[in-house]
């Protein structure tokens, strides 16, 4: 048996029953990185993001095939360059030496957030038939043209016959004619909007195939639509991606997937929204970035403290995937002081009884909370709301555990839904981990760390500098970092 929920379609703009093409089975398929330097931290998100939407189809029993790629060809620069081709230069390396290196870092720190793998993770350069096959398709239906060893895309052509161009972005053609990338051989195209979905690859070029167009190399947005149709058929439930992904690449992968088959890729359009920094845009130029690797050390201007990566993925939960998430120190302060207090909750269950006979109040409150606490979670992934419903309950175990609420008063089955409910949201739907929890080895490193912390604290105040310093310089030798802040110190292990 399967739960209803609802999601917010992009394409239609509304949020609408989810209604599966096969009983019980979802496919769903999400753009993955361009592998050619390491994983930002917006990416981080929109990933972790579809890995909680991932998790609930799954927790709410429906069969999921997840389909997420990797971009190793054809995402090229705006001089023409493709990425992975530029890694490889600079790096000097082999192009899948930097595919490798690149992928394998970017599932260390899927690892490190704790994103389940997807079903498939299909790469671009391994589908260089399939997408031939598609623009052959795309030719054959006479919304694509050849011109010297180059396939465009006919975009006036396709939306006059099918009406379908803009279903997703809402762009016009005449809104298009400002926007298009001004990559090379421009001129060659019919019309400005046109885009290639095979490009013929200059001498130096060192990523090509043979093609019947000659030499050449595949148009980035082609891989999406030619690995989702061979894995999850021409016509699938779920596509997802960043927000920025919308237009041009999704609007042209649909546009691909109705030159070649006639139907569209996708009934569901979900798109994650951007992470800002301070308020702002995420930007190296302007100095407003963060890493995840600085996110976890604390190395960084921007922050006062490392944060571990739960409290990251925990903050992450605290806003709806539709809405950007600002973040800022005092946001993430009190990200992993909820986060604190939901698994400390959570560990005091296991010792907590109840002995009430009759429901009471308290029951039924606690009851509505986890049953809204799911009803959140079916209405279009709102973990913000679902993780407020179980912060509601909280204070109920937290009152038990502290005498303040008789065990007279909660009946044991409410205890027993309360650690099932919050077990499956916390860690199979949320994917949390617990950490820190003051147990096992990495708890008496805590313990003691604090404890040394503390010495040094004191050292301070007493303006015992030699101490302090012997102490912080004593860590760094055994591999720990202390970073003084303005909320006390804190410690990672280098
Ligand atoms: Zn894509």
């Amino acid at each position: 048996m399967t739960k209803d929920l609802t999601v917010y379609n992009s394409l239609t703009r509304e949020k609408q029953l989810f209604k599966p093409i096969h009983a019980g089975y979802v496919g769903m398929y999400v753009c993955g990185p361009t592998v050619y330097n390491d994983v930002h931290l917006g990416n981080c998100r929109s990933f972790v993001s579809f890995d909680i939407i991932f998790r609930t189809f799954q927790y709410l029993g429906y069969k999921v095939r997840y389909v997420r790629n990797i971009t190793d060809v054809g995402h090229l620069l705006d001089d023409g360059e493709d990425r992975i081709a530029k890694g490889a230069r600079l790096e000097q390396l082999e192009p899948m030496e930097i595919v490798q290196k690149y992928t394998n870092g970017f599932h260390d720190i899927m690892r490190v957030f704790n994103a389940l793998p997807p079903s498939i993770e299909p790469r671009a350069t391994q589908h260089i038939i399939e997408q031939i096959e598609m623009v052959k398709a795309i030719l054959k239906n006479g919304f694509a043209y050849e011109k010297n060893g180059s396939v465009y895309f006919d975009v006036p052509k396709f939306a006059k016959e099918t009406g379908h161009y803009g279903d997703l972005s809402g762009r016009v053609i005449d809104d298009l004619l400002q926007e298009t990338r001004d990559l090379k051989r421009q001129d060659e195209k019919n019309h400005p909007a046109d885009f290639a979905i095979w490009m013929k690859a200059d001498p130096e070029h060192i990523m090509r195939w043979p093609s019947p167009w000659g030499e050449g190399f595949p148009g980035w947005h082609l891989e999406c639509s030619a690995m989702s149709t061979k894995y999850l058929g021409k016509s699938f439930d779920i596509h997802g991606g960043g927000s920025d992904l919308k237009f041009p690449h999704h609007e042209n992968e649909i546009a691909q997937n109705f030159g070649s088959c006639g139907c569209a890729p996708a009934n569901y359009w979900l798109h994650g929204n951007m992470l800002l920094l301070n308020g702002r845009k995420m930007s190296k130029s302007e100095g407003n970035t963060i890493s995840p690797e600085q996110l976890f050390t604390g190395d960084s201007p921007l922050i006062s403290k490392g944060y571990t990566p739960m409290v990251v993925r925990f903050f992450m939960l605290m806003a709806h995937y539709r809405s950007t998430l600002d973040i800022t120190d005092e946001a993430l302060l009190a990200a992993e002081k909820g986060y604190k207090r939901m698994m400390e909750a959570w560990q005091s269950l296991d010792a907590l009884a109840g002995k009430g006979q009759t429901p009471s109040d308290i029951d039924q409150e606690i009851l509505t909370a986890l049953d809204g606490a799911i009803a959140d979670l079916c209405d279009d992934f709102n973990t913000p709301m679902a993780l407020a419903k179980l912060f509601e309950v909280v204070p109920r175990i937290n009152g038990l555990k502290g005498g303040q609420i008789k065990a007279e008063q909660i009946q044991q089955s409410t205890l027993d839904q309360v650690k099932q409910v919050m077990g499956d949201l916390l860690f199979t739907v949320f994917g949390l981990r617990e950490e820190e929890s003051g147990t096992g080895a990495s708890g008496t490193l805590d313990a003691l760390m604090n404890l040394i912390l503390d010495l040094r604290q004191s050292a301070r105040a007493n303006k015992d500098w030699p101490t302090a310093d012997k102490i912080r310089d004593g860590l760094n030798e055994a591999g720990i970092v202390v970073k003084d802040g303005a909320e006390g110190s804190s410690w990672t292990v280098s």
